[in-house]
């Protein structure tokens, strides 16, 4: 529906404390520029260091990606995905982790992002079980600005989820993984360099590139946060961000999110039929219990929009404008 679309409006944003452009950006950087420091994680074809730009002294996280495993494994099309949408995103909004360069080797591809220093946000409900309820709405703001921004750009996150929601050392949280996301509109960066794979080794005889291959009706994104009109339908629009936010909202005073069964499969069986129950002993504030449920609604028509939401009375107050952490000092 149309009134559900916050994307048709593609608004200019704010500079808001981004760095600009250096001319240094211009010259081509490579590992030589960065002091590397410890592993601080690693994806499923990824691993992820701290490192420190040589020029300036800033610590930054750098994602090395082996070309080799993407080819065989597949996976090129989501590395371009990543980048092709961090690049739109890119240098606009505080609640995106930026890329700053990226660059390559005979082996690897490297992307120069910011570096959160506090991980992931699961790893913060974790340590607490849950959150408090000004800590929740503090984080919950930033969850929600980030992605208006994100679906004003044309981009629908797809895989939304505390994993893919990162901390910085201010707790201003920036929304990572894009490999999943679906981008609208036109392609982006026809002058963007071409990530060079002929270098890559291929011992395996078998090894298929197959670039273009759309894989319509594969799932995307993770079981519990995954909405109804993906499972039923095939359906994947702005609405199922919503969805996940709903989820992750919940998650904040439950600890776990709302839909989690034994298996993949009864997990699903719960999304569609919306089953899930605000357990006895959490205090969930009244406000958010109503929230949850406008949110959680399973025609994707009737769920409230990104919009609606920032206007629900448990934001009353907000400051819109500047969800930052100083706003969340102000709270009394
Ligand atoms: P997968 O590829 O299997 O979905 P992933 O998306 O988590 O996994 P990466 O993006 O390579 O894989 O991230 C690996 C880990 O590194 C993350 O779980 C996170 O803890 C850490 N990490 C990633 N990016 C950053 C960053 N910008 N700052 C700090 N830590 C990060």
């Amino acid at each position: 529906s149309n009134n559900s679309n916050p994307s048709v409006t593609q608004q200019q944003e704010p500079n808001r404390s981004q760095p600009q452009l250096q001319s240094s950006q211009l010259i081509k950087r490579s590992a030589r520029d960065y002091q590397f420091g410890q592993k601080i994680g690693e994806g499923s074809y990824s691993s992820v260091y701290s490192a420190v730009d040589v020029h300036n002294g800033k610590t930054y996280a750098i994602k090395v990606l082996s070309k080799q495993y993407i080819v065989k494994e597949d996976k090129i099309k989501y590395v371009n995905i990543e980048k092709t949408t961090l690049h739109r995103l890119g240098l606009q909004h505080p609640g995106i982790v930026q890329l700053y360069y990226t660059f390559q080797d005979e082996a690897s591809l490297f992307f120069v992002l910011d570096f959160a220093e506090y991980g992931e946000l699961l790893s913060i409900i974790r340590k607490f079980g849950s959150l408090s309820e000004p800590v929740s709405k503090f984080y919950m703001c930033q969850i929600v600005d980030a992605v208006r921004f994100i679906h004003s750009k044309g981009v629908i996150h797809r895989d939304l989820k505390p994993e893919n929601i990162l901390v910085a050392h201010d707790f201003s949280l920036k929304i990572t993984d894009f490999g999943a996301a679906k981008l609208l509109g036109s392609s982006d960066d026809p002058n963007d360099e071409a990530i060079d794979y002929n270098s890559v080794n291929q011992t395996n005889g078998d090894t298929a590139v197959t670039t273009n291959q759309d894989r319509k009706g594969s799932f995307v994104g993770t079981a519990e946060y995954v909405s109804p009109e993906l499972l039923k339908h095939n359906i994947c629009g702005f609405e199922s961000d919503v969805w996940a936010i709903g989820c992750i909202l919940f998650q904040f005073f439950n600890g776990v999110p709302p839909f989690k069964g034994e298996t993949e499969y009864l997990t699903f069986e719960k999304i569609i039929n919306v089953n899930y129950n605000f357990a006895p002993g959490i205090p969930y504030p009244p406000e958010v219990v109503q929230l949850v449920k406008k949110i959680l609604v399973a025609d994707p028509a009737s769920r409230l929009t990104i919009p609606q939401i920032m206007s629900d009375s448990w934001f009353s107050g907000v400051p819109w404008d500047d969800v930052s952490y100083i706003w969340y000092r102000k709270v009394p």
